[in-house]
């Protein structure tokens, strides 16, 4: 819902300037890494490789092939260059379309023909030898090492993969909206980075598409599930205190513990201060 992009959005900037002293990371080795190359893993091409242009035996000479700066996608005024990232249709068409980064573009026949387009692959998380996991975003993919060369005309449209900070700011995620925050390794399954920042009790990445809340004192961020919470109460809290920084402050201050639970581990004057601006 909006309101919880909203507050994603604030996790985000919050945490780039708060957090440094405590700083958890965990490793993503625990990916299981198969012994032998999964060549399977890798998406197939979306396409066959376009049929071979006829040509007239005898005649040796090739149309020179020709790197073009721009192609305008069939049946739509979109116009792709090198470095932009596409959606390709994928042969079997109840699946969803690859991700690209376009990195070349040539016409192999004459006249600006034959479109072919150098690209290096997206993985969507299943597509990945370590598979979907719960940290992984709806809209995540990454930037594989498999590059491929395929026929412009498999390509629907123009996509947006957009840096994970940069995502977590978009105001509204559209269809062609992705991001990606790592690279990944074919063949061995690894990620660069191969170590991601952790949050709350669970111990888990930042998934861009779930709601957490931050504890005032640790600036920690929490999933509502982990601190006995709906989405829904975790929404109307004012303000939030952990579990870890009540038990850590409370003990000098007395009693309040237990129903003050989003206003302990502040002084007195501003628990007052707070529950007044509630009523
Ligand atoms: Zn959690
Ligand atoms: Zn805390």
């Amino acid at each position: 819902s909006h309101r919880a992009r909203e507050k994603i959005k604030g996790a985000r900037r919050a945490r780039a300037g708060s957090r440094e002293k405590k700083k958890r990371e965990s490793s993503l080795i625990p990916i299981p890494i198969p012994s032998p190359p999964l060549v399977g893993a890798a998406p197939p091409p979306p396409n066959p490789p376009p049929p071979p242009m006829s040509k007239t035996p005898g005649k040796t000479p090739r149309t020179p092939r020709r790197i073009l700066e721009s192609y305008t996608i069939k049946g739509s005024d979109g116009v792709i260059r090198p470095g932009d990232s596409v959606l390709m249709k994928a042969p079997d068409t109840s699946k969803p379309p690859y991700v690209a980064k376009i990195e070349e573009i040539e016409a192999a026949g004459p006249r600006g023909a034959n479109v072919k387009v150098k690209v290096r692959w997206y993985y969507r998380p299943e597509e990945s030898i370590g598979g979907r996991r719960p940290f992984h975003g709806e809209k995540e993919v990454f930037l594989s090492d498999h590059q491929d060369v395929q026929s412009a005309d498999t390509i629907e449209c123009k996509c947006n993969v957009y840096s994970f900070r940069d995502y977590t700011k978009l105001s509204a995620v559209n269809p062609e909206d992705y991001f990606c925050r790592f690279e990944y390794k074919s063949i061995t399954g690894s990620f660069v980075p191969d170590r991601i920042a952790v949050f709350c009790k669970c111990e888990m990445p930042y998934n861009p598409d779930d709601l957490m809340i931050q504890c005032e004192e640790c600036s920690d961020w929490f999933h509502p599930a982990c601190i006995g919470k709906t989405i829904k109460e975790a929404k109307k809290l004012e303000n939030f205190t952990c579990e870890g920084c009540v038990a850590e402050n409370g003990n000098g201050n007395g009693v309040k513990n237990e129903n003050s639970h989003e206003s302990t581990g502040e002084s007195d004057e501003k628990q007052v201060q707070s529950k007044r601006r509630r009523r």
